[in-house]
């Protein structure tokens, strides 16, 4: 019998090795997007969007509320504690998704943040793993080694690549270099 295996999703891009892999063994796979720390609306609307065709191309259901977004959230749990947002934010992540997988009768839980090569692999192992329960269990694979096919395939689907990791701060580092050049 397969085992029905709830899938975390960030963005389209990343989503697309992870649940090829997944299906290759076998398993019954299903979504969720959930990523409240995305940042600003509009960003967040892109990578949903992109989720979802994402999910249409391999035909993968998504499940969860369209309207599951709140900044709030991780802004509140993570301010003040800045330095210590990406586990709070994987852990955010990662506890609703499995909270989820246990109520719907999932055997396993895991996410597409193992297939980034920008990601803490490590972190989101180990707070994958901190999470893990006897009726669903987190399941660990290094999706990293997908990393160029993901990309092509991502690209040949025409989703949406997002450049920034996705909370406010990850979009300050990345553009700030753009203050110097006022
Ligand atoms: S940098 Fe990325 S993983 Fe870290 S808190 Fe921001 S969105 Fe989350």
């Amino acid at each position: 019998m397969p085992a029905k295996v709830l899938v975390h999703i960030c963005c389209g891009p990343c989503a697309v090795y992870p649940v090829k892999v997944l299906r290759e063994r076998g398993h019954e796979v299903m979504g969720l997007f959930f990523n409240p720390n995305i940042h600003p609306l509009k960003e967040y609307l892109h990578r949903l969007d992109s989720a979802r065709r994402a999910a249409q191309v391999l035909g993968v259901r998504i499940i969860g509320s369209d309207r599951d977004y709140d900044p709030q959230m991780f802004l509140r749990l993570t301010a003040f504690r800045e330095e210590h947002r990406c586990f709070l934010c994987h852990q955010l992540r990662l506890e609703r998704t499995r909270t989820m997988a246990r109520q719907a009768g999932f055997d396993y839980f895991t996410t597409t943040l193992l297939y980034s090569r920008r990601q803490k692999h490590d972190m989101i192992r180990s707070v994958g793993e901190s999470l893990t329960g006897k009726k669903t269990a987190f399941l660990y694979h290094d999706f990293r080694q997908g990393w160029v096919q993901g990309r092509e395939e991502a690209a040949e689907m025409g989703l949406y690549r997002q450049s920034y990791c996705g909370c406010i701060y990850s979009e300050f580092e990345r553009f700030r270099g753009e203050l110097d050049r006022l």
